[in-house]
């Protein structure tokens, strides 16, 4: 049986119309994946990019300048750690130009600070000084939002656990993605998450209060957009770009910092 004309009228344009909505879907779907691709860029974090924290100084530091003038290197802070059995401090060598032959804590995946406040009283200079626990500053934690576990559809909650000052410290956004973990400015850089972080590598770094100044805008943008990357972007953002990173992250020993 032949078409006729109405009939082959109607057959032609609902075949355009076909056509068209299966070439604008696809168009549709190349559109979504660039949008995605493009949100994930946008939203890998820049912290793997920090290999240079500051030295952070033992608690109750007088501001740098004024604690390098008063500081003898006289290293009774360090013995009084060492003696502890904390070892948090070391001495700053040569390479640190100015800082150098004053102290300042170590790596925080291995030695972090215990806030036990005994360096401070040692201290016979003044240049350290005694400060309330919840007054130190030695720095700020920040958690690296690509490798955390949290922000990655996982429940690890290990940074919140190791902190001394715990919910003081700690805001959680709750979500399809977990329990994401947020350290605000009350927390002093004593570096117990940096070490008590199952990734190897460690999700958090503690950088000082000037290293902070500095990049404080873009990290609080960062964690802005993050909470606000739809669900498509988010997968995309985890499973296209972060989980590689992450799985490469827990296998690495080499120490890239300081
Ligand atoms: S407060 Fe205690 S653990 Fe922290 S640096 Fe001083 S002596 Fe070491
Ligand atoms: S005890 Fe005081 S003066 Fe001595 S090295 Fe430590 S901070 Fe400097």
């Amino acid at each position: 049986m032949g078409l006729n004309r109405r009939t082959f009228l109607k057959v032609v344009a609902a075949a355009g119309a076909a056509g068209v909505a299966g070439s604008s879907g696809l168009l549709l779907r190349e559109d979504a994946r660039r949008r995605q691709a493009a949100a994930a860029e946008r939203h890998l974090s820049p912290l793997p990019e920090i290999t240079e924290t500051g030295l952070v100084r033992p608690p109750g530091a007088l501001p740098d300048r004024q604690f390098r003038s008063n500081c003898s290197g006289c290293g009774a802070c360090l013995n009084v750690c060492h003696t502890m059995g904390y070892d948090a401090i070391a001495m700053a060598g040569p390479r640190h130009g100015l800082q150098g032959a004053t102290p300042y804590i170590k790596d925080m995946r291995d030695f972090p600070c215990t806030l036990c406040m005994e360096c401070p009283s040692q201290c016979p200079t003044g240049a350290l000084q005694p400060v309330e626990k919840p007054e130190v500053k030695m720095g700020i934690a920040l958690i690296d939002l690509k490798l955390c576990f949290g922000w990655n559809g996982d429940v690890c909650l290990s940074c919140s656990k190791a902190c001394p000052l715990g919910a003081s410290v700690f805001d959680f956004y709750y979500g399809a993605w977990g329990n994401q973990p947020y350290i605000n400015e009350k927390c002093v850089g004593c570096g117990l998450c940096v070490k008590y972080c199952p990734l190897g590598g460690s999700a958090v770094k503690v950088v000082t209060t000037e290293v902070y100044a500095g990049l404080k805008d873009e990290y609080l943008a960062e964690v802005e957009q993050t909470l606000h990357v739809s669900g498509e972007e988010r997968y995309e953002m985890v499973y296209g770009h972060n989980l590689p990173e992450i799985m490469a992250r827990g296998r690495l020993v080499e120490r890239e910092y300081r």
